[in-house]
């Protein structure tokens, strides 16, 4: 293990283990054990289970790396003998303490979280389980018992490019492109003192940034005299004489000075008091319609025929009007109840569904060397704290009065002093702060260090089969030059300095590597995969600077650490008990707690015919931030669709946005408790999320508690801060704020309940049951969300009892959607789907954004042979048509028409035997329904207005999302046909129940 070039880990401080080792509240493991860093001492045993303690690895998470060689951290990786100092920014759990640059610092205690899939679970429905997470709610039905619940799966997610936060005015100078890049900073401010309020100063490190304690004080800057400031430029516009101006004195103001003048976007900023409120309540801005109370059984086809919106929450306009787009933030219920027994009446589950880093077309981007937080719980300034006066702010997460700093008194939009309200900060519920150049110094000594000649990108590669053969691209070198090491039992890296290179430098190497590498390896008859030794490789090479490891993986991995045997039994594929959703060995969490701990996010693109146990090799994306992509039976000549797939995929994959580096916070309005998270990240803290890296296809999601009465409150909010490193180097930090009102009876409960956001919820709770408990399990669990909350609807609102299935308007479709998620890949039963086609498919649950994971679970059905101009979009001068959603069922086909389906990732594109000959000729580019070709995965773009019509449609959707789906027209006799039939979800099947048929159980069940 000790190569000259890769110095052995030292292995933790030992005073670190006691506490990241402590047991979690339940006493249960602590799932995240990155136990051992398994590449640094191999010889450790890897069997230790998910029980052990936190120890090795996490050492790396504290600042310490850059600086103190007395940390017992300096010798990761293989830097110490390239001769290169890859410095890294601290990255620390612990509140902020005065020293940025001393070595370990005392941490928080690591959640008792991110459980492996392993631990048993109690069954039954989203029960109580046996020991909840920290707040344990009794008879909350959706809490999972903490084991499993922090629980992570896997992969990709995919999101429209479009749309911008809605709330962002157009016009502004400050209200940039989405591309962080082209973002102009709207303030080139930089008052330096913060002599009076430093204390709402925050500085840098992620810990200050992030971290759980308060008070990041200027004392901080003063502590490193590199650390000068050096960004203090005056205001120049400053209305002459503003300093002779008395301050106000809070409470001395007289009331008059209260009323801001309000401007074309202003927020009125009359402190959001009970008065105002009191009038957002009573004015219900709910459309009558939406308190219908519904008999499903008689009117069920409620599906609307254009895309379901998201419900408003009931605030008043001048509220809601700032408040976060839904599409990137969203509540399963838009009206909180005030107590948690409120909640457990209404048996609906409290939580969030966030698309963070979603690409957005507009941004507003601040520069500015005064973040505004709270003192006391670091929330950042937003449109839904009050004005106490000009001086005070009062934080709407914990109420405590904050000063107003005199920076942020002027108000660069306007150049008018005294008016904070108007800060781009407070009227914006989604906003980016670039931070001052101070707070880059510690990233910045990183960045160049790690990227010398400021030129980014470093690459290299690696392949494998029995052997591991590195590439070395050095500059100067003729050729790319294969080094194989054959000793993978214990693997070295020979040259590290040589294999991950400057692309820029080393141009020529790499693309010559590229050309060559197709042609290397045709004539093998290696059947072998050593893969979790090349992991290990790739770790130690990318462990100095960080990363995006991609891997590429066709096969089960035979050789080495992290061997796996085929283990699916095509018998079992059906059934719902037995099948092995839980990962064979801990290798690839193990690995991949180590690589975020550097801060190493990884990737899989499995490409394979055969069972390649993703539940296993998932694992390795799922705990390090990255994405899982996979194409079942892959072959570059014979499934031309999965390579244009492929193709498309990777372009997105390479070329979209990506944050380095990154954690997230969720705070939340005292009295709410966010407990149980669910994405691709590792729990850091309770509550902190590392991500090494963040993309714009991810999606996450969390559960919620109301843990102490709300009675005296009107409105709560949440905050998402999710700080990265952008691929310029720039440190960035993006914030999201959600309010909503909080109430005090059920019916409103009901009344705010959001549809797609629950079952997107559920959706992820029922892959935790899945795994821990069984997939039969989970499905009853789903099963009895519906019951349950239906049946509280029926007994505790509705006063008369009538017959039938009685459903508020805003869970109309609840049923619908459960049965479809009955029905989704993940979740189905008797049929044939193989194992690592559901294991994606719930990575992907987990993974995906909202709108994704709906249409993946409920797709679109469109009729397109007689599409026309009527109601259509007209964008850039192209005509879009809008054909209505019609229901999944058959009956809704007829052999005469041409159907899309969109699902989200795929299209199918289904034509009746009796289609017009019109839409074969004209769209299709064919003379008779027999000569459609098959397979066909292209619409021909040909001179008539029919096909301009489809192809605008068809385009128009894919434009929606990052990723391409592929199409796949159908015929009849195709074998993709059962595929389409199997989304006809309200259509019986041999071993589900039709629509009807499970409204009636459902009635049954709720009239008991
Ligand atoms: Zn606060």
């Amino acid at each position: 293990m000790s190569h000259p070039g890769v110095p052995v880990s030292g292995g933790p401080p030992t005073g670190l283990q006691a506490q990241n080792g402590a047991p979690s509240a339940s006493g249960s493991p602590y799932a995240n054990g990155p136990v051992q860093n398994a590449l640094m001492s191999s010889h450790m045993s890897v069997s230790q289970g998910y029980n052990s303690q936190l120890p090795g690895s996490y050492p790396h998470l504290i600042p310490a790396k850059t600086s103190s060689p007395l940390c017992g951290q300096s010798n990761y990786g293989g830097s110490q003998g390239s001769g290169q100092t890859f410095n890294r920014p601290p990255v620390a759990l612990n509140p902020v303490t005065p020293s940025l640059h001393s070595g370990p610092v005392p941490r928080m205690p690591l959640p008792n979280s991110q459980n492996p899939a392993a631990a048993p679970m109690p069954s039954g429905n989203f029960l109580p389980g046996a020991n909840p997470p920290p707040p344990p709610p009794s008879n909350w039905q959706y809490n999972y018992p903490s084991t499993g619940s922090q629980t992570n799966h896997c992969p990709p997610g995919a999101q429209p490019t479009v749309s911008g936060n809605t709330n962002l005015t157009t016009n502004h100078p400050y209200v940039s492109s989405g591309d962080s890049s082209h973002q102009n900073s709207f303030i080139k401010s930089g008052i330096t003192s913060n002599a009076n309020n430093g204390s709402m100063v925050v500085h840098s490190n992620y810990d200050e940034i992030e971290g759980g304690g308060f008070l990041a004080t200027s004392q901080l800057t003063n502590k490193n005299p590199k650390m000068s400031r050096s960004v203090g430029y005056a205001y120049p516009s400053l209305p002459p004489g503003y300093q002779n101006t008395t301050p106000p004195s809070g409470t001395g103001m007289p009331p008059s000075s209260l009323n801001y003048p309000s401007g074309p976007q202003a927020f009125t900023q009359t402190p959001l008091g009970a008065n105002h409120l009191t009038a957002s309540m009573s004015g219900l801005s709910l459309h009558p319609e939406g308190l219908r109370v519904i008999n499903l059984l008689q009117e069920r086809n409620m599906l609307p025929s254009t895309p379901l919106k998201p419900p408003v929450p009931n605030l008043h306009e001048d509220i809601q009007k700032l408040n976060c787009n839904p599409e990137l933030f969203r509540c399963t219920l838009t009206s909180i109840p005030q107590t948690q027994a409120l909640l457990n009446k209404a048996k609906l589950p409290l939580g969030l569904l966030l698309h963070p880093f979603k690409d957005l077309v507009q941004l507003p981007v601040v520069t500015s060397n005064t973040i505004v937080r709270c003192r006391s719980c670091r929330t950042y300034i937003n449109p839904f704290v009050s004005f106490l006066d000009q001086r005070r702010w009062k934080c709407n997460l914990c109420y405590r009065v904050n000063d107003v700093p005199e920076e942020f008194m002027y108000n660069p939009l306007t150049r008018v002093y005294g008016e904070p309200h108007r800060r781009p900060e407070v009227q914006n519920a989604t906003i980016e702060f670039m931070a001052p150049s101070e707070y880059m110094f510690l990233t910045g000594e990183y960045m160049l260090s790690w990227l010398p000649g400021n030129t980014r990108t470093k690459i290299g590669f690696i392949t494998f089969d029995s052997t591991i053969h590195f590439y070395s691209l050095q500059e100067g070198l003729s050729q790319p030059q294969m080094l194989i090491v054959s000793d993978i039992e214990d693997v070295f890296v020979p040259m590290p300095e040589n294999l991950l290179v400057n692309l820029n430098e080393s141009k020529e190497l790499v693309q010559d590597l590229l050309k060559t590498l197709p042609q290397m390896f045709t004539k093998t008859l290696e059947t072998q995969s050593a893969l979790g030794p090349a992991l290990q490789a790739a770790f130690k090479l990318m462990s100095p600077t960080g990363g995006r490891m991609s891997v590429f993986q066709t096969q089960l991995p035979t050789l080495g650490v992290g061997a796996l045997k085929p283990r699916e039994e095509p018998s079992q594929r059906s059934s719902a008990k037995e099948i092995h959703l839980t990962p064979s060995t801990d290798f690839y969490k193990k690995l991949a707690l180590d690589c975020s701990g550097q801060q190493v996010a990884v990737d899989l693109f499995l490409l394979s015919g055969q069972y390649s146990d993703l539940a296993s090799l998932g694992c390795i994306s799922r705990y390090s931030a990255g994405s899982v992509y996979y194409y079942p039976s892959y072959h570059h000549q014979h499934n031309p669709v999965q390579v244009q797939k492929l193709q498309k995929e990777l372009q997105r994959y390479l070329t979209r946005k990506i944050g380095f580096e990154a954690v997230m916070r969720i705070r939340c309005t005292k009295g709410l408790s966010i407990h149980t998270f669910h994405g691709n990240f590792f729990v850091r803290s309770t509550d902190l999320l590392s991500l090494p890296n963040v993309n714009p296809d991810a999606g996450y999601a969390v559960q919620m508690s109301v843990e102490e009465s709300l009675t005296d409150t009107q409105l709560v909010s949440f905050q998402s801060a999710l700080l990265y490193t952008s691929s310029k180097g720039e440190r960035r930090i993006r914030v999201h704020t959600l309010c909503l009102p909080v109430v005090a009876t059920l019916n409103e409960v009901f009344l705010g309940a959001d549809v797609q956001a629950i079952s997107g919820l559920l959706a992820n709770m029922a892959v935790d049951r899945s795994v821990s408990a069984s997939l039969s399990d989970a499905r009853d669990a789903l099963v009895n969300a519906v019951i349950d909350s239906l049946a509280a609807y029926r007994s505790l609102v509705l006063s008369n009892q009538q017959p039938g299935l009685m459903v508020p308007f805003s869970l109309r479709l609840f049923p619908l959607f459960v049965l479809a998620l009955l029905k989704q890949k993940s979740f189905q039963t008797g049929t044939n789907a193989r194992l690592d086609e559901r294991i994606f498919a719930m990575c992907q649950v987990k993974n995906q954004p909202l709108v994704h994971l709906m249409l993946t679970t409920h797709p679109n059905l469109y009729r397109v042979d007689n599409l026309s101009d009527e109601g259509a979009l007209n964008i850039n001068d192209r005509t879009i048509p809008q054909p209505p959603i019609l229901q999944l069922s058959v009956e809704k086909l007829s052999r005469d028409g041409a159907f899309l389906l969109d699902a989200g990732s795929v299209f199918m594109l289904w034509i009746g035997k009796n289609c017009a000959q019109n839409f074969l000729c004209q769209v299709l580019g064919v003379q008779n329904y027999a000569s459609i070709p098959q397979p066909m995965t292209d619409l021909p773009e040909l001179d008539t207005p029919e096909s301009a019509r489809t192809i605008a449609f068809i385009s128009w959707l894919r434009e929606q999302r990052p990723f391409f789906p592929v199409l796949y027209v159908i015929r009849d006799e195709s074998p993709m046909k059962a595929s389409f039939l199997q989304n006809m979800v309200e259509d019986r099947t041999e071993s589900a129940l039709s629509y009807y048929e499970f409204l009636l159980h459902i009635q049954q069940q709720v009239n008991k």
